[in-house]
């Protein structure tokens, strides 16, 4: 794959977690003009939505050559969407493998409306590229997460809005030991110990218990993955 001109705006999606903090580096080391769009569905914990903030300044500060390409950051209510839902992410119910195979955090085609709000936002803002963390080699059973899923949105949003949008997810094929490798290969220690310190991934929105890999409860399934893909990440390195 080529390189797109440096002059090439790209909009982020971005919820503060670790994948998205990522992805948000691996935007500003490729494009002119990065912007990032969050969505807010009716979380459960503010924890996310904090992480954003405290992310994007760290990025700033740690990185003077990002600093200049990073722009605006948009919150977009989506609250009524959350609503139908009904998950374990917004409601009181226990985070579980459903009678579908899927895990009660999932909100149905979550992706789906995400890139159709962040289609149209970068419409307005001359934004080309959408950026986002799906990922189908951790495969938690989310089906909007597959490539095959994005190709087919990718056309419908080009199509319904005459647009020449690419949706880029540079982490599709890789573990989150690989992700960790990304960030570091990126932004080396200070973009690792940034993630480290100030992204959020833990459904329950815990910022009290300080792991290695970062803040969380240690046993949802968000920090179980983070977590192990931290160990393999860092046995790695030691046995290299
Ligand atoms: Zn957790």
């Amino acid at each position: 794959m080529s390189q797109p001109p440096p002059t090439d705006a790209a909009l982020v999606l971005f919820s503060g977690g670790q994948d998205s903090s990522v992805c948000l580096a691996w935007a500003l080391d490729r494009y002119g003009r990065v912007e990032t769009v969050g969505f807010d569905y009716g979380q459960r914990h503010a924890a996310e939505l904090e992480a954003r903030q405290r992310v994007r300044a760290e990025i700033g500060r740690g990185f003077p050559a990002w600093a200049g390409r990073l722009g605006e950051d948009h919150l977009i209510d989506i609250k009524s969407f959350g609503a139908i839902g009904e998950t374990a992410l917004t409601s009181d119910r226990a985070i579980e493998i459903t009678g579908r195979g899927l895990p009660s955090t999932f909100v149905p085609g979550r992706n789906l409306v995400f890139l159709t709000y962040a289609a149209a936002l970068a419409d307005r803002r001359g934004l080309t590229h959408l950026v986002g963390g799906m990922c189908e080699t951790d495969y938690s059973g989310y089906p909007d997460c597959r490539r095959e899923t994005l190709d087919a949105v990718e056309r419908a949003l080009n199509l319904g809005m005459e647009q020449g949008f690419c949706i880029e997810t540079p982490l599709m094929r890789l573990t989150k030991a690989e992700t960790w490798a990304l960030a570091d290969r990126l932004g080396g220690e200070t973009l690792t110990r940034l993630i480290v310190e100030e992204s959020h991934t833990c459904y329950l929105g815990d910022r009290s218990l300080r792991h290695a890999w970062g803040y969380g409860c240690g046993t949802c399934p968000a920090c179980e993955l983070r977590a192990r893909g931290w160990a393999e990440w860092r046995g790695e390195a030691v046995a290299t």
